[in-house]
């Protein structure tokens, strides 16, 4: 059996008759517009903020489409990449019937947006290594099975998935394989975004919240087929993306330059990192990164946590996570920031 979009949709949702807004009954230029009960008279800023936004984003996605190489018609904008991580969800898994695969130790929100949509899920660990198990992914799916999340560079081990298995995922796997390229950025592999003609059940997930460093703004991104973007416009809600933040994407997307210089010296930061904390023998391990953090194994973890606090450098505890115990996730900072980090720890262990 082939992929069939029409099979993974939820009855209510093939049905659904979508909420049609002033703007997106009437979308030419006019100079009287009394169709929205909007305030005619203006906002209190400066901006003309007492209009409803695009609902659809036009400027934003052609500004973005030229960025990433995707059509614009293949890009749906959520707030925040969570919103289109929960419209997944509703479009597609029935609540108590369907289910969807996790590989932790993973990004926490797929396995909350599940919970909230009462949709079970079925947990196949990483390996060792922090690579898939295939075996172990094809015994746990069934006809019920809607979704796989796959997030890489992983978030918390900042590793790379290998790019072969995701593959074979996407060419057997007859649900949605959702790839979180949050961190794709900083990585060393390149994103999926040249693969969506071949796979049509392929949906990619990015965000300006990292690297483009506008997580304030709640702007993700979600690539797909055509088919899949008008599901995810026929549910989201009408105007989910705010003017302020579509004038200031349009703005931001104009520095590219800027955001690149950043990424390259946030890379050279992670590995100057990666070198001075190896050299500490309480740090026992530490993953290869292809993201902007590091996942660190090391002696005494909730204590050196709590002694950091104590210097006003907060890092993230995992060391309890399933396949993390004993790590701590460490953002790459500035050089300054790093450098008290690295200060500090030699500090503690000393
Ligand atoms: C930070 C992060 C996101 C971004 O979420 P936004 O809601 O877009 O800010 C998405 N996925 C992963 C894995 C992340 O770490």
């Amino acid at each position: 059996m082939s992929f069939n979009l029409d099979n993974l949709l939820r009855d209510n949702i093939k049905k659904l008759v979508p909420y049609s807004s002033a703007r997106d009954e009437f979308k030419g230029e006019a100079s009287v517009l009394l169709d929205a009960n909007e305030n005619a008279f203006g906002s209190p800023l400066d901006h003309h903020y007492n209009r409803y936004p695009d609902p659809l984003q036009h400027q934003v996605k052609e500004k973005l489409a030229t960025i990433k190489g995707v059509p614009a018609d293949h890009i749906f904008l959520g707030n925040g990449s969570d919103e289109a991580i929960d419209i997944l969800y509703r479009a597609f898994c029935k609540p108590g019937v369907d289910n969807v695969i996790l590989v932790p130790p993973t990004y926490g929100m797929y396995e909350v947006s599940a919970n909230i949509n009462d949709v079970q899920i079925r947990k196949v660990n990483l390996t060792a290594d922090y690579q898939l198990d295939l075996d172990g992914i094809a015994e746990a799916l069934d006809m019920h099975t809607k979704m796989i999340f796959i997030c890489s560079p992983n978030n918390p081990t900042g590793n790379s998935i290998d790019r072969k298995d995701i593959e074979t995922i996407l060419t057997h796997f007859k649900g949605l394989v959702v790839i979180d390229e949050a961190y794709i950025n900083f990585s060393k592999q390149r994103s999926f975004t040249q693969e969506l003609t071949e796979y049509p059940n392929l949906v990619i997930l990015q965000t300006l919240s990292k690297a483009w460093g506008l997580a304030a703004l709640r702007l993700g991104m979600a690539f797909a087929s055509k088919a899949i973007i008008q599901v995810f416009n026929k549910i989201k809600p009408p105007y989910n993306i705010n003017q302020a933040t579509q004038d200031l994407v349009l703005k931001a997307l104009e520095n590219v330059d800027t955001v690149n210089s950043w990424i390259q010296q946030t890379v050279a930061e992670r590995e100057l990192l990666i070198q001075e904390l190896s050299a500490i023998a309480q740090i026992a391990h530490i993953t290869p990164s292809d993201a902007n953090f590091i996942l660190a194994k090391l002696e005494e973890p909730r204590e050196l946590y709590n002694f950091l606090v104590n210097q006003g450098i907060i890092v993230r505890d995992r060391s309890k996570v399933e396949l993390c115990e004993g790590c701590l996730r460490i953002t790459v900072g500035t050089t300054e920031d790093n450098r008290k980090l690295i200060e500090a720890i030699k500090q503690f262990y000393s």
